[in-house]
């Protein structure tokens, strides 16, 4: 154990002398990259790596997979055999080198916590997966249901710059657009963007920008999401010529769906969109109706998103009421019979999907958005300044602010007023995130007593980690207080930190490794 530390703590000292002579640093080292750190935080740091109970800590991070705000936990639990009765094992805090329980944070965002952002992403990429071909106790039948990735966007509320694949970012002014707009700025872009333009997302005039209506879209986002799902249901039927009851009865429109923020603030909705064929009482499934392919659910889609509204509230007395719609640029494409291609225009392939849209649901306003950017920082002050407007509404007319249409709006300000989910789904799209973290925690158990036991983990010991939760005979009792969030210093959260961004490299260095390896067989 000593032995193994002591090569952590070599492999955590940067290896300073070689990025100096221009070097990569060995693939073996892995040194861990903390040259952005203050002089407080990086004494800090060499503080913890010389401390004398480093060994715990080091065992207690690597414990949470290097998470970086860790609950802290006190108290202590016994797994007890639920035929017996017997105590197979007793844990307590107390007994741990640090005194304290740490547990993942378990946060979906990157900037917050790699670690836990990554588990979820692989978590939600699994789910997502399954979705599409069946497996982790989804039906392998789902595979043969039609699929489509569809993008719905939110409409323009004043023209912003973009990178418009390479072309030119707004050569030519709108048909009934001024050379100059009211306020004297230009109509037209000549520039062509590339990634990582400041300019990217801002408004052509930030006084023409209609502020409060994109704030009024994004509040309600989910709401015109919910009437997408059931104009889609009835898009459908009518398309089959058959009405939305008879539809249910012999097919259900299941969906996974991730927000994602565009540089202009606003979400797009990303989803899986799959048509099966009724449960029966069984629980087996039943092919999708021939009738519906994968072109006349893209279609649907279509119409469903060209077609949806709803009538949003004013924000304050004297307001506009708004009738909000979708963005005209609604992409939805047939997913299945794919193979890899590059052509956009072809389908696109299953995992590639996945990915995707597991990607997207670890982001966050904070990952996706610049807050120096000035058109999100006039979207927050407009958010503000309502939140600010509705108080003063609500204390002179005696209403409950809780029965304001907009009363968690202030609560949501980090979200840019978006309060949706950001990755969701419909019941039976696939497993749940619930069912793969408790499978995880049983796979834990299971590593812990083979080691406790002196043996490897076989892969039968694994086949059932996603069986009914019922058939668990060991029950884990305990009683936990809560001890506070984080490590002790900057310093410990940056070296946990560092320390799973080097275990993330070395994992993307082994799996580029193994696809070579792969590649040179297959050549041979
Ligand atoms: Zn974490
Ligand atoms: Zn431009
Ligand atoms: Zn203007």
């Amino acid at each position: 154990m000593t032995r193994e530390t002591r090569d952590r703590v070599w492999d955590a000292v940067p290896l300073r002398a070689a990025e100096q002579d221009g070097e990569r640093p060995a693939g073996e080292g892995h040194p861990l990259d903390l040259s952005h750190l203050d002089a407080a935080t990086e004494a800090q740091v060499v503080a913890r790596l010389l401390s004398r109970d480093f060994d715990a800590w080091s065992e207690a991070a690597s414990r949470v997979g290097h998470c970086a705000k860790p609950i802290r936990l006190h108290g202590s639990s016994q797994t007890v055999d639920t035929a017996t009765g017997e105590v197979l094992s007793s844990f307590s805090s107390s007994d741990s080198p640090l005194g304290v329980l740490h547990v993942r944070c378990g946060n979906r965002r990157a900037a917050d916590c790699p670690s836990c952002s990554r588990v979820y992403a692989a978590d939600t990429f699994h789910l997502i997966r399954a979705g599409v071909v069946g497996g982790k106790g989804v039906p392998a039948q789902v595979s043969e249901s039609p699929m489509v990735f569809a993008t719905l966007t939110a409409p323009s509320f004043g023209p912003v710059h973009g990178t418009r694949n390479g072309r030119r970012c707004r050569p030519y002014r709108a048909k009934d657009d001024a050379d100059r707009c009211v306020h004297g700025r230009s109509t037209v872009c000549h520039a062509t963007h590339t990634d990582g333009d400041p300019l990217l997302g801002q408004p052509l005039c930030g006084d023409c920008y209609d502020y409060p209506s994109h704030l009024v879209w994004q509040w309600w986002a989910p709401e015109l999401w919910r009437r997408f799902t059931i104009t889609l249901r009835r898009a459908l039927a009518r398309m089959l010529g058959i009405g939305p009851h008879r539809l249910a009865k012999i097919a259900t429109i299941e969906f996974a769906k991730v927000a994602e923020y565009q540089l202009r603030g606003l979400v797009h909705f990303h989803a899986l969109v799959r048509v099966d064929g009724n449960t029966s009482d069984e629980g087996s499934r039943a092919p999708a109706p021939a009738g519906i392919t994968a072109a006349l659910l893209s279609s649907a889609i279509e119409t469903a998103a060209a077609s949806v509204w709803f009538d949003a509230p004013p924000l304050f007395g004297g307001d506009l009421a708004r009738r909000l719609r979708f963005g005209s640029q609604v992409d939805a494409r047939p997913v299945r019979d794919a193979h890899r291609t590059d052509d956009p225009e072809q389908q696109l392939e299953a995992e590639q999907v996945a990915g995707y849209l597991a990607k997207y649901a670890t982001k966050s306003a904070a990952d996706s958005t610049d807050t120096a950017s000035p058109h999100l920082h006039r979207l927050r002050a407009t958010l503000a300044e309502t939140v600010a407007r509705q108080q003063l509404e609500v204390a002179a007319t005696d209403q409950a602010l809780a029965e304001h249409p907009y009363a968690l709006l202030g609560k949501w300000a980090h979200m840019l007023g978006f309060r949706g989910h950001f990755s969701s789904k419909s019941r039976r799209y696939s497993v749940t995130l619930g069912r793969l973290r408790r499978a995880r925690v049983r796979f834990q158990r299971r590593l812990a007593a083979a080691k406790v036991d002196g043996r490897t983990l076989e892969a039968r010991d694994l086949e059932d980690l996603l069986e009914d939760e019922d058939t668990e005979t060991t029950l884990v009792v305990g009683h936990w207080t809560y001890a506070g969030s984080g490590w002790d210093t900057d310093g410990d959260a940056e070296l946990a930190k560092a320390a799973a961004a080097r275990a993330r490299e070395y994992a993307q260095e082994r799996a580029a490794q193994r696809t070579e390896e792969v590649q040179l067989r297959e050549a041979d």
